[in-house]
């Protein structure tokens, strides 16, 4: 009888430590993501989301503990390597070049990822799955709205069809309406295939879009299992987010 085989995950961290400075950002945080699986990262403010998020991203080298993507160790590598490997990461906030216009932006992004050749085909991609970016591309993107930023973010990284999306609190100050629009939008990134890290302050959206839940507290993991679960866990006041 042969054994199933199943791939190795496409991030896998394992007692992961974090620091800044002489700050513990992170304690013994373990966690994995398979292929096509949406992981929601789950906790307060201060809990240490962004910190896993950018460790996950190759921006922040952790102190302790290992980062696999797709069985390859990641240790010592830096954003770039992240990058090849096809971990995309959008920050939370406003990561846009303000005095660019919205076409310059995903162009330059384009050029980087897929090379001169590919910045027509990528531009067209991305205003076909945000027509809103289409209609806006001469704007500059400091005038945009926050939900439309936070669009503008998502096109830049997506279109690079990564392995492994994080999203890093794309719902940040954003209205509810818009919420709505960009967790649209994570969803269809997930059905093309993409992995996703969901870093979330507020459980509501997360819950609906992803497979499972780690909620951290203090730097360290306190409760992982299935969305379906993860509301009794957040209502038992494990987390209060
Ligand atoms: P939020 O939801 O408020 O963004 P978070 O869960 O993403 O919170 P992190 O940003 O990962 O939390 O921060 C974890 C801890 O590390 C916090 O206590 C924060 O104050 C601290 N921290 C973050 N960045 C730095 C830094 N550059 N220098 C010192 N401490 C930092």
């Amino acid at each position: 009888m042969s054994a199933e085989v199943s791939p190795p995950p496409v991030l896998a961290m394992t007692e992961v430590e974090a620091s800044y400075g002489p700050f513990r950002a992170l304690f013994d945080v373990s966690f994995r993501i398979g292929p096509g699986e949406a992981i929601g990262l789950l906790g307060a403010n201060g809990a240490g989301k962004t910190a896993v998020a950018r460790i996950a991203g190759g921006l922040l080298p952790p102190t302790a503990g290992t980062v696999v993507v797709d069985g390859v160790d990641m240790g010592g590598e830096n954003a770039y390597k992240f990058a090849r490997a096809g971990v995309a990461h959008a920050p939370e906030g406003r990561s846009v070049f303000a005095t660019f216009t919205v076409e310059e932006n995903l162009a330059l992004s384009f050029r980087r990822a897929l090379g001169r050749s590919g910045v027509k085909s990528g531009l067209s991609r991305a205003f076909e799955i945000f027509p809103r970016l289409g209609e806006r591309k001469s704007q500059l993107a400091g005038t945009l709205s926050g939900g439309e930023q936070r669009m503008l973010s998502l096109a830049r990284v997506m279109v690079e069809e990564p392995r492994l999306l994080i999203a890093d609190e794309l719902s940040l100050g954003l209205a509810p309406i818009i919420i709505e629009e960009v967790y649209k939008v994570l969803h269809s990134i997930r059905q093309a295939g993409t992995s996703l890290l969901v870093v979330e302050q507020h459980a509501t959206h997360a819950l609906s879009l992803c497979d499972r839940i780690v909620v951290l507290d203090h730097g360290r993991v306190v409760w992982e299992g299935p969305s379906d679960d993860a509301l009794g866990a957040i209502e038992s006041s494990l987390f209060k987010g």
